[in-house]
C-alpha cells in the first residue's frame, strides 16, 4: 500500500518543459478584465525581438479567445502520432489554443473536472513547442479545474510564476485577492499585478483621462499592501477591441497609443 505510483505522462511533460526556459501563467479573478488581451499583446511585444522564441498557450476550455485574437481562427492544426503542431503566427511566435481542438465549443461548457484535466494533460504532453525562451499560459478566470490541473501537471517543471490582472474597481480587486491566496496555497510566485482599463485614451485628442476612479487606490495600493511588484496600468483604448476582434496585433497597429507603451513596459519587466 505504500507503493509509489509514477504517472509516466508527467515524465513526458517534464522532458518537454525542459526545452522551455521560462513559463509564466496569466491569471485574473474575474472574466472580461483583459487577461487574454494582455497575454496576446505581451506575446506580440516580446516577439519583436527576433532572437526570442515565444509560445502562447490558451488553456481556457470554456472560453478560448486566442484563436480570434491571434488571427488564427481558421488555421489548421496538425495532429499526428508524435504530437500537435502549434500555429505559427510569426516565425518566432507559436500559438496553441484548446479552442483549436474542440469540435463543438458549446459542449465543453458542461464538462466535468476529470475530462478537463485529461484535455489539459494531453495538451501539455503533446503540443510540439520545440525550444522556447518563454511560454505564456492564458488561463480561464478565477481558479478552476484548469488551474489546478496545470499546477499539478507542471509540478517540478519550474514555473517562473504568475502575472495577475485586474481592473481598478474594488469588486475586481477583491477577486484578485482570492487569486493571490490560490497562488500562495500552491506555492506559485506572483511576478506582479497589472491594472487594466484604468483611464481612457480619447480617440480624437489621444490624451488619457480617468473614468473609473480607483476607490481604494486600485491595484497599486494592493501591490503595496501585499508587497508584490505593480507592473503598470493600461488605459482603456477602444482600438484594442477593434484590433483583437480583427485578429491583428494592437501594439503593432497603434504603436502611438499609451496602451501600447504600457504593454511594452510590462513585457520589459518579465
Ligand atoms: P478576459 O481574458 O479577462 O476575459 P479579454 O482580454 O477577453 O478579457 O477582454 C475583454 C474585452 O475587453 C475584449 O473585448 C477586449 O478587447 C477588451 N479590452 C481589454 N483590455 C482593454 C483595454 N485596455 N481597452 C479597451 N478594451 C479592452
Amino acid at each position: 500500500s505504500n507503493k509509489i505510483v509514477v504517472d509516466p505522462d508527467l515524465e513526458v511533460i517534464k522532458k518537454k518543459m525542459e526545452n522551455i526556459k521560462h513559463k509564466v501563467l496569466i491569471l485574473s479573478g474575474k472574466g472580461g478584465v483583459g487577461k487574454s488581451t494582455l497575454s496576446s499583446q505581451l506575446a506580440y511585444t516580446i516577439s519583436k525581438n527576433e532572437d526570442i522564441q515565444i509560445g502562447l498557450c490558451d488553456i481556457d476550455i470554456t472560453g478560448p479567445s486566442q484563436p480570434i485574437i491571434m488571427g488564427a481562427e481558421n488555421e489548421p492544426v496538425h495532429q499526428s502520432n508524435t504530437g500537435i503542431t502549434p500555429v505559427y503566427v510569426q516565425d518566432n511566435l507559436a500559438v496553441m489554443s484548446i479552442g483549436f481542438l474542440l469540435e463543438n465549443q458549446d459542449d465543453s461548457v458542461i464538462w466535468r473536472g476529470p475530462k478537463k484535466n485529461g484535455l489539459i494533460k494531453h495538451f501539455l504532453k503533446d503540443v510540439e513547442w520545440g525550444d522556447l525562451d518563454l511560454l505564456l499560459f492564458d488561463t480561464p478566470p478565477g481558479t478552476s479545474d484548469e488551474h489546478l490541473s496545470i499546477v499539478q501537471y507542471l509540478k517540478g517543471c519550474n514555473i517562473d510564476g504568475a502575472i495577475l490582472i485586474s481592473t481598478p474597481q474594488e469588486i475586481s480587486i477583491q477577486d484578485v485577492r482570492k487569486e493571490i491566496n490560490f497562488c500562495k496555497k500552491v506555492n506559485m510566485p506572483i511576478l506582479g499585478i497589472v491594472e487594466n482599463m484604468s483611464g481612457f485614451v480619447c480617440p480624437s485628442c489621444k490624451g488619457e483621462s480617468i473614468i473609473f476612479p480607483a476607490t481604494n487606490g486600485g491595484v497599486k495600493a494592493l501591490c503595496e499592501e501585499i508587497n508584490v511588484p505593480f507592473l503598470g496600468a493600461i488605459p482603456l483604448d477602444p482600438r484594442i477591441v477593434n484590433s483583437c476582434d480583427a485578429g491583428e496585433p494592437f501594439v503593432d497597429s497603434y504603436p502611438d497609443s499609451p496602451a501600447s507603451d504600457r504593454y511594452t513596459e510590462i513585457s520589459n519587466k518579465i
